[in-house]
């Protein structure tokens, strides 16, 4: 199959919209290796590293987007990250097996946060918005209509062999002089958007990207861009782990060195376990130690 593990812009030549597509095979499998989840949640997580891919694709950043849910459902919190190198992670807590796909009650009364940060954190980005919707898509498009963003449309699908993800985003006109060329774009982004809905999830996950152009766009003029690859990589270091020490404090970290002979932190993420024994600890709680770095995790 091709186009797996890649992200592919596309451009409509006619008229300002433009759209990426995104497939997650292995990298979706290396994803799951750590972890297993209950089918409602894996999918759930799949779709939304996809659409943070998507998201991350929409955005010009050197650094990092975090799409998160949070709630009081079975699935109290979902963390879906995309790098600017199109390198993700992504986890999902969950207290009790879930009945239902649905996300209102999957993730209960809970609220999607979008934040885009830069690598230095010199810039940060957060949108909130109510979980609003059965999908994780319909809860997008409601973020998009109320962080008064560029109207945006996405399509998601996930199951246990791969994550897929389609966005549509209507650009701004630029300089139109006429009141009957906006309608035309305005009729255009509608047309778009009811032809996107007529993909079956089946040919989102299976057909390449220019497949789905064609079998969706085939009477307009699409310019389908390089793909650039997608990978899962885990961002957490000795480094990181030591200022989530720090900002645990000497006391909690000395404590456990009491009942055991070092720290054990395991990354939530990938499974990466860090060990630190009582000479770790004493150089991280060093007066000056760890002085200019930051505390992500
Ligand atoms: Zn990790």
């Amino acid at each position: 199959m091709q186009d797996r593990d890649s992200l592919h812009q596309f451009l409509f030549e006619q008229f300002p919209v433009r759209g990426h597509i995104v497939h997650l095979d292995a990298t979706w499998a290396a994803l799951l290796e750590h972890r297993t989840y209950p089918a409602e949640i894996r999918d759930t997580l799949g779709e939304a590293v996809a659409a943070s891919v998507l998201l991350a694709s929409t955005v010009k950043f050197d650094g990092l987007l975090t799409l998160q849910l949070q709630g009081q459902g079975p699935m109290h919190l979902l963390l879906a990250q995309c790098t600017n190198t199109l390198n993700v992670r992504a986890l999902a807590r969950y207290r009790e097996d879930p009945k239902t796909r649905d996300l209102s009650v999957l993730s209960g009364e809970g609220r999607l946060t979008v934040t885009v940060e830069t690598d230095n954190l010199s810039q940060r980005y957060q949108g909130i918005v109510p979980l609003t919707g059965e999908r994780l898509a319909d809860c997008l498009q409601g973020y998009f209509e109320h962080s008064e963003q560029l109207p945006t449309r996405l399509w998601l699908y996930a199951d246990e062999h791969g994550a897929s993800g389609m966005l549509l985003q209507r650009l701004p006109a630029g300089n139109v002089d006429t009141s009957s060329r906006l309608s035309e774009i305005d009729d255009a982004w509608k047309r778009v958007q009811l032809l996107a809905d007529t993909l079956k999830p089946a040919e989102l996950r299976t057909l390449s990207d220019r497949e789905i152009l064609h079998r969706l766009f085939n009477e307009d003029d699409v310019r389908l861009f390089d793909s650039a690859p997608v990978s899962f990589r885990c961002k957490c270091s000795h480094e990181r782990v030591e200022s989530v020490l720090q900002s645990l404090g000497e006391a909690e970290v000395r404590s456990i060195l009491t009942e055991r002979p070092d720290v054990e932190v395991q990354c939530d993420f990938c499974n990466r376990t860090f060990n630190f024994d009582a000479v770790d600890v004493e150089r991280i709680f060093k007066p000056g130690a760890g002085e200019g770095t930051g505390t992500r995790h």
